[in-house]
Protein backbone atom coordinates (compact mmCIF):
# COMPACT_ATOMS: atom_id res chain seq x y z
CA UNK A 1 0.00 0.00 0.00
CA UNK A 2 1.32 3.35 -1.25
CA UNK A 3 2.00 6.00 1.97
CA UNK A 4 2.19 9.15 2.09
CA UNK A 5 2.43 12.43 4.59
CA UNK A 6 -0.80 14.32 4.83
CA UNK A 7 -0.28 17.99 4.69
CA UNK A 8 -1.02 20.29 7.02
CA UNK A 9 -3.81 21.78 4.66
CA UNK A 10 -5.30 18.65 3.56
CA UNK A 11 -5.86 17.78 7.54
CA UNK A 12 -7.88 20.61 8.06
CA UNK A 13 -10.48 17.86 7.26
CA UNK A 14 -11.99 15.62 9.25
CA UNK A 15 -10.02 16.06 12.96
CA UNK A 16 -10.28 20.12 12.16
CA UNK A 17 -13.12 21.38 10.02
CA UNK A 18 -15.43 18.91 11.12
CA UNK A 19 -15.06 20.03 14.78
CA UNK A 20 -14.60 23.08 14.18
CA UNK A 21 -17.94 23.60 12.50
CA UNK A 22 -19.64 21.53 15.44
CA UNK A 23 -17.98 23.84 17.60
CA UNK A 24 -19.04 26.92 15.63
CA UNK A 25 -22.38 25.25 15.38
CA UNK A 26 -22.80 24.55 19.19
CA UNK A 27 -21.57 27.77 20.08
CA UNK A 28 -23.76 30.15 17.90
CA UNK A 29 -26.54 28.16 18.89
CA UNK A 30 -26.41 27.19 22.01
CA UNK A 31 -24.31 29.16 24.14
CA UNK A 32 -24.88 27.08 26.93
CA UNK A 33 -22.63 23.93 25.23
CA UNK A 34 -19.51 26.39 25.31
CA UNK A 35 -17.74 24.58 27.95
CA UNK A 36 -18.57 20.97 26.92
CA UNK A 37 -17.17 22.01 23.58
CA UNK A 38 -13.78 23.10 25.09
CA UNK A 39 -13.38 19.68 26.32
CA UNK A 40 -14.30 18.31 23.13
CA UNK A 41 -12.25 20.42 21.37
CA UNK A 42 -9.08 19.99 23.83
CA UNK A 43 -8.67 16.42 22.63
CA UNK A 44 -10.23 16.53 19.56
CA UNK A 45 -8.16 18.84 17.49
CA UNK A 46 -8.71 21.80 15.75
CA UNK A 47 -7.15 24.25 13.53
CA UNK A 48 -6.65 26.73 16.57
CA UNK A 49 -5.35 23.32 18.31
CA UNK A 50 -1.52 23.25 17.59
CA UNK A 51 -0.82 20.37 19.85
CA UNK A 52 -3.95 18.53 18.33
CA UNK A 53 -1.94 19.54 14.50
CA UNK A 54 1.52 18.06 15.43
CA UNK A 55 -0.16 15.16 16.81
CA UNK A 56 -1.48 14.60 13.84
CA UNK A 57 1.34 15.86 11.31
CA UNK A 58 3.96 13.54 12.47
CA UNK A 59 1.36 10.37 12.83
CA UNK A 60 -1.22 10.32 9.89
CA UNK A 61 -0.37 7.71 7.08
CA UNK A 62 -3.05 7.85 4.28
CA UNK A 63 -3.23 6.06 1.37
CA UNK A 64 -4.20 8.57 -1.48
CA UNK A 65 -7.66 6.98 -2.06
CA UNK A 66 -8.60 8.14 1.41
CA UNK A 67 -7.01 11.43 1.23
CA UNK A 68 -9.71 11.98 -1.78
CA UNK A 69 -12.49 10.38 -0.27
CA UNK A 70 -11.88 13.27 3.33
CA UNK A 71 -11.60 15.85 0.96
CA UNK A 72 -14.81 15.16 -0.74
CA UNK A 73 -16.55 14.60 1.89
CA UNK A 74 -15.67 17.97 3.46
CA UNK A 75 -17.59 19.34 0.61
CA UNK A 76 -20.76 17.56 2.11
CA UNK A 77 -22.34 19.94 4.62
CA UNK A 78 -22.55 17.16 6.89
CA UNK A 79 -18.98 16.30 6.77
CA UNK A 80 -18.93 16.87 10.91
CA UNK A 81 -20.48 13.42 11.58
CA UNK A 82 -17.03 11.96 9.86
CA UNK A 83 -14.98 9.79 11.83
CA UNK A 84 -11.87 11.59 12.67
CA UNK A 85 -9.23 10.48 10.59
CA UNK A 86 -6.30 9.44 13.23
CA UNK A 87 -9.52 8.00 14.98
CA UNK A 88 -9.66 5.82 11.86
CA UNK A 89 -6.01 5.07 11.45
CA UNK A 90 -6.18 3.76 15.12
CA UNK A 91 -8.77 1.26 14.77
CA UNK A 92 -7.27 -0.10 10.93
CA UNK A 93 -4.10 -0.45 13.00
CA UNK A 94 -6.19 -2.59 15.64
CA UNK A 95 -7.85 -4.26 13.23
CA UNK A 96 -4.43 -5.18 12.14
CA UNK A 97 -2.70 -6.10 14.63
CA UNK A 98 -5.42 -8.86 15.99
CA UNK A 99 -5.29 -9.56 11.81
CA UNK A 100 -9.19 -9.07 11.46
CA UNK A 101 -10.49 -10.84 8.22
CA UNK A 102 -14.15 -9.99 9.05
CA UNK A 103 -15.57 -6.38 9.87
CA UNK A 104 -18.85 -5.12 10.26
CA UNK A 105 -19.28 -1.43 10.19
CA UNK A 106 -22.94 0.30 11.43
CA UNK A 107 -23.25 3.68 9.93
CA UNK A 108 -21.42 4.35 6.86
CA UNK A 109 -21.39 7.82 5.82
CA UNK A 110 -19.65 8.25 3.01
CA UNK A 111 -17.20 5.43 3.67
CA UNK A 112 -13.85 6.65 4.61
CA UNK A 113 -13.23 4.41 7.67
CA UNK A 114 -15.22 1.61 5.52
CA UNK A 115 -12.14 2.15 2.98
CA UNK A 116 -9.47 2.74 5.89
CA UNK A 117 -10.62 -0.62 7.44
CA UNK A 118 -11.13 -2.64 4.56
CA UNK A 119 -7.49 -1.24 3.37
CA UNK A 120 -6.01 -3.50 6.45
CA UNK A 121 -8.15 -6.89 5.61
CA UNK A 122 -6.83 -9.74 3.34
CA UNK A 123 -7.91 -10.21 -0.40
CA UNK A 124 -10.46 -12.50 0.87
CA UNK A 125 -11.33 -10.53 3.78
CA UNK A 126 -14.75 -8.92 3.90
CA UNK A 127 -16.51 -5.88 5.22
CA UNK A 128 -20.26 -5.51 6.09
CA UNK A 129 -21.10 -1.72 5.38
CA UNK A 130 -24.32 -0.89 6.59
CA UNK A 131 -26.12 2.25 6.03
CA UNK A 132 -29.53 3.43 5.12
CA UNK A 133 -28.41 6.62 3.18
CA UNK A 134 -27.16 5.55 -0.53
CA UNK A 135 -26.70 9.07 -1.77
CA UNK A 136 -24.11 9.50 1.06
CA UNK A 137 -22.17 5.69 -0.05
CA UNK A 138 -22.40 6.49 -3.29
CA UNK A 139 -19.87 9.39 -2.96
CA UNK A 140 -17.41 6.93 -0.98
CA UNK A 141 -17.93 3.93 -3.62
CA UNK A 142 -15.44 5.11 -6.86
CA UNK A 143 -12.91 5.73 -4.12
CA UNK A 144 -13.28 2.42 -2.39
CA UNK A 145 -13.04 1.30 -6.30
CA UNK A 146 -9.43 2.86 -6.82
CA UNK A 147 -7.99 1.68 -3.95
CA UNK A 148 -8.89 -1.48 -5.06
CA UNK A 149 -10.80 -2.26 -2.30
CA UNK A 150 -14.65 -2.15 -3.46
CA UNK A 151 -15.21 -6.19 -3.81
CA UNK A 152 -13.87 -6.58 -0.03
CA UNK A 153 -16.82 -4.46 0.69
CA UNK A 154 -20.43 -6.03 1.01
CA UNK A 155 -22.92 -2.37 1.62
CA UNK A 156 -25.95 -3.45 2.58
CA UNK A 157 -28.80 -0.67 2.58
CA UNK A 158 -31.23 -1.36 5.16
CA UNK A 159 -31.74 -0.92 8.91
CA UNK A 160 -28.67 -2.46 10.42
CA UNK A 161 -30.46 -4.63 12.73
CA UNK A 162 -32.15 -5.76 9.94
CA UNK A 163 -28.53 -6.66 8.81
CA UNK A 164 -27.06 -8.02 11.85
CA UNK A 165 -30.28 -10.25 12.17
CA UNK A 166 -29.49 -11.67 8.80
CA UNK A 167 -26.13 -12.40 9.18
CA UNK A 168 -26.85 -13.94 12.92
CA UNK A 169 -29.46 -16.03 10.92
CA UNK A 170 -26.93 -16.91 7.82
CA UNK A 171 -24.70 -18.61 10.63
CA UNK A 172 -22.01 -16.33 10.96
CA UNK A 173 -22.25 -15.91 14.66
CA UNK A 174 -18.85 -15.27 16.83
CA UNK A 175 -17.33 -14.89 13.42
CA UNK A 176 -16.00 -11.45 13.06
CA UNK A 177 -12.80 -9.56 14.15
CA UNK A 178 -13.44 -6.04 14.43
CA UNK A 179 -17.08 -4.06 14.54
CA UNK A 180 -17.51 -0.49 14.57
CA UNK A 181 -20.71 0.87 15.64
CA UNK A 182 -21.49 4.54 14.66
CA UNK A 183 -25.12 4.99 14.00
CA UNK A 184 -28.08 6.40 15.58
CA UNK A 185 -27.23 6.72 19.46
CA UNK A 186 -30.79 5.29 20.36
CA UNK A 187 -29.69 1.94 19.06
CA UNK A 188 -26.67 1.94 20.41
CA UNK A 189 -27.46 -0.57 22.91
CA UNK A 190 -28.97 -3.13 20.57
CA UNK A 191 -26.43 -2.79 17.99
CA UNK A 192 -23.99 -3.75 20.89
CA UNK A 193 -25.58 -6.61 22.43
CA UNK A 194 -26.02 -7.82 18.47
CA UNK A 195 -22.29 -7.27 17.48
CA UNK A 196 -21.39 -8.90 20.68
CA UNK A 197 -22.80 -11.81 19.10
CA UNK A 198 -21.28 -11.85 15.61
CA UNK A 199 -18.07 -11.20 17.45
CA UNK A 200 -15.26 -14.30 18.19
CA UNK A 201 -13.58 -13.90 21.71
CA UNK A 202 -10.58 -11.92 21.04
CA UNK A 203 -12.52 -9.65 18.53
CA UNK A 204 -12.89 -5.76 19.00
CA UNK A 205 -16.58 -3.67 19.00
CA UNK A 206 -15.14 -0.02 18.68
CA UNK A 207 -18.16 2.49 19.84
CA UNK A 208 -17.68 5.73 18.77
CA UNK A 209 -19.27 8.74 20.49
CA UNK A 210 -19.28 7.76 23.63
CA UNK A 211 -18.28 11.35 25.65
CA UNK A 212 -20.72 12.86 22.85
CA UNK A 213 -19.10 16.72 22.59
CA UNK A 214 -18.95 16.28 26.77
CA UNK A 215 -22.67 16.07 26.94
CA UNK A 216 -22.49 12.30 28.89
CA UNK A 217 -21.05 13.96 31.83
CA UNK A 218 -24.66 15.41 32.89
CA UNK A 219 -27.50 14.56 30.43
CA UNK A 220 -30.36 16.19 29.96
CA UNK A 221 -33.47 14.31 30.92
CA UNK A 222 -35.14 15.46 27.70
CA UNK A 223 -31.60 14.35 25.52
CA UNK A 224 -32.52 10.96 24.69
CA UNK A 225 -29.12 10.27 22.83
CA UNK A 226 -27.26 11.61 25.77
CA UNK A 227 -28.94 9.03 27.78
CA UNK A 228 -28.92 6.22 25.72
CA UNK A 229 -25.13 7.17 25.01
CA UNK A 230 -24.43 7.18 28.64
CA UNK A 231 -26.55 3.87 29.97
CA UNK A 232 -24.38 1.74 27.21
CA UNK A 233 -21.18 3.65 28.19
CA UNK A 234 -22.26 2.41 32.33
CA UNK A 235 -23.88 -0.99 31.46
CA UNK A 236 -20.18 -1.72 29.21
CA UNK A 237 -18.37 -0.73 32.52
CA UNK A 238 -19.85 -3.57 34.67
CA UNK A 239 -19.87 -6.08 31.31
CA UNK A 240 -17.92 -9.00 32.46
CA UNK A 241 -18.38 -10.20 29.06
CA UNK A 242 -15.57 -7.72 27.52
CA UNK A 243 -12.78 -5.80 28.49
CA UNK A 244 -12.46 -2.20 28.26
CA UNK A 245 -10.84 0.84 27.43
CA UNK A 246 -12.53 4.25 26.72
CA UNK A 247 -10.51 6.72 24.95
CA UNK A 248 -10.29 10.62 24.65
CA UNK A 249 -9.88 10.15 20.66
CA UNK A 250 -12.34 11.75 18.65
CA UNK A 251 -15.56 12.30 20.08
CA UNK A 252 -14.88 9.27 22.62
CA UNK A 253 -13.86 5.70 21.41
CA UNK A 254 -14.90 3.12 23.50
CA UNK A 255 -13.04 -0.36 22.50
CA UNK A 256 -14.75 -3.46 24.00
CA UNK A 257 -12.14 -6.55 23.67
CA UNK A 258 -14.83 -9.65 23.92
CA UNK A 259 -13.32 -12.25 26.86
CA1 LIG B 1 -19.63 9.29 14.80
Amino acid sequence: MSLYNVSREALIGSATLGFAFVAGYYIGKRRSRVSSMDIFKSHSGGKDNPLMQYVINHSMREHPALKKLRLRTMEDPLNFIMVACEQSQLMANLARLIRAKKAIEIGVYTGYNTLSIALVLPEDGKMVACDVNETFTNIGKPFWKEAGAENKIDLRIQPALKTLDDLLAAGEAETFDFIFIDADKANYNNYYEKSLLLLRKGGIIAIDNVLWSGKVVNPAEDDVDTQAIDKLNKKLHRDVRINLSMLTVGDGLTLAFKL
